[in-house]
């Protein structure tokens, strides 16, 4: 059924035609499609960029998850919806806490809007951090991989997932966590057949193996084989991805660091300033919590503009801007951000204190994320948008502004 267009935050989306599967891969450089289709890995994405839609678009900054999966849903930068990290200082609460609670989000989702309106949604994520954000105020199915043995009508809108799909519950660390969202997608577009599906897989290939490698071009081919069966089930599908991902390591392949919370202790006295780094989350093993961004609350004695311009001048930092540069840049939500914004170059990454690193668990050269230069990412549907234009500027969280309203 057709019905008139919805708008959620502003924006107006068209009723979806046939089912719309939006597609978030994490940590997907762009280079990842182009070597696995090179290698013929991926035989299902060439065929469907030829007719349908090949493009790039830059994420949010920062580069990370969270912030980026909840752009793509609401459609908003994350000074609209307040998620701007996996982790922040609540200045309120004078704590560090993680941001993956619903009351820290302030808008709503497109999949909550259509849902409401009566839409058939779902959405399934690998990694269970993002579900309730994701799902926040959404009436319809819900769930992760991570947690799919744990699945009931009352809190995910379907029972038995594990059942349905047939696979055993993966493990956190492992590709198959994401092979299991791809799966459940299938075989819930085979039954339920949601109006709009919503997938988002985790970068535990990406952070450890560079674009071409056997490894990567394994799982690549693994998602093609999913995307072709949904293409089969008469599904728009509209992929792209949170951010991209880079070697942070020096000439001997040792991570690239630059510890930023014993430079300002040296500068301004121990513990003086808080370098918070949002990248931190519970699971740290593949990247050690180290990214390229981090945000610095300084005491209020100190001159910003003077630390700020020493931070921008380290080796290795790309930028250091203050807070309110920064959010309009940016388009962060100012009260959620420290007093000082750092983005480190490609292949070098912002850690607090080297004591508080722990890099022997890494069992992978560092390969992370966070910064300008891991914004690129790919944005592809298997049909054609002619009315696109092709000079635009896209942002990974126009995908549904695209897919739903420009897509044939
Ligand atoms: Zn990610």
């Amino acid at each position: 059924m057709i019905r008139a267009p919805l708008t959620v935050n502003g924006r107006r989306y068209a009723w979806p035609r046939q089912p719309l599967v939006v597609v978030c891969i994490d940590g997907c450089e762009p280079e990842y499609f182009a070597r696995a289709t090179a290698a013929g890995a991926m035989p299902w994405l060439a065929a469907a960029l030829t007719g349908g839609t090949d493009r790039t678009a830059d994420s949010v900054i920062p580069s990370f998850t969270n912030p980026n999966n909840l752009s793509i849903v609401t459609g908003t930068p994350p000074a609209v919806h307040g998620i701007c990290g996996n982790y922040f200082y609540d200045r309120e609460a004078g704590a560090e806490v993680m941001m993956n609670d619903p009351k820290y989000l302030r808008c709503e989702t497109i999949q909550a809007a259509f849902a409401r309106a009566g839409a058939r949604v779902a959405v399934i994520t690998a990694k269970d951090k993002l579900r309730r954000l994701l799902g926040h105020g959404m009436r319809g199915i819900c769930f992760s991989a991570e947690k799919a043995g744990e699945t009931t009508p009352a809190e995910h809108g379907i029972a038995d997932v594990l059942g349905l799909v047939g696979l055993p519950a993966p493990s956190v660390y492992s590709a198959d966590l994401s092979e299991f969202v791809f799966a459940a997608g299938v075989k819930l577009m085979e039954s339920a057949r949601p109006d709009i599906m919503y997938l988002s897989t985790t970068d535990y290939v990406q952070h450890k193996h560079a674009p071409g490698t056997g490894a990567a071009n394994a799982f690549y081919r693994m998602m093609d084989g999913y995307f072709s069966k949904l293409d089969a089930l008469g599904a728009t599908l509209a992929i792209t991805a949170d951010h991209g991902m880079n070697a942070k390591t020096d000439a001997g392949g040792r991570p690239s660091v630059i510890y930023l919370q014993d430079l300002l202790d040296g500068w301004l006295g121990a513990g003086r300033a808080r370098v918070i780094l949002p990248i931190t989350d519970p699971y740290v093993v593949h990247h050690g919590a180290l990214g390229s961004f981090a945000t610095v609350y300084l005491p209020e004695a100190i001159n910003a503009r003077a630390v700020t311009a020493r931070m921008g001048a380290l080796t290795g930092m790309e930028l250091a801007l203050e807070r309110e540069e920064a959010c309009r840049r940016f388009q962060l939500p100012p009260d959620r951000m420290g007093d000082v914004v750092a983005i480190s170059e490609r292949h070098t990454v912002i850690g607090t204190s080297a004591a508080r690193h722990d890099l022997s668990r890494l069992d992978a050269p560092l390969r992370s994320h966070g910064g300008l230069t891991e914004q690129h990412v790919p944005l592809v549907l298997n049909r054609p948008t002619p009315g696109l234009p092709a000079a635009a500027r896209l942002r990974n969280f126009d995908i549904f502004d695209v897919a739903l309203n420009q897509a044939q």
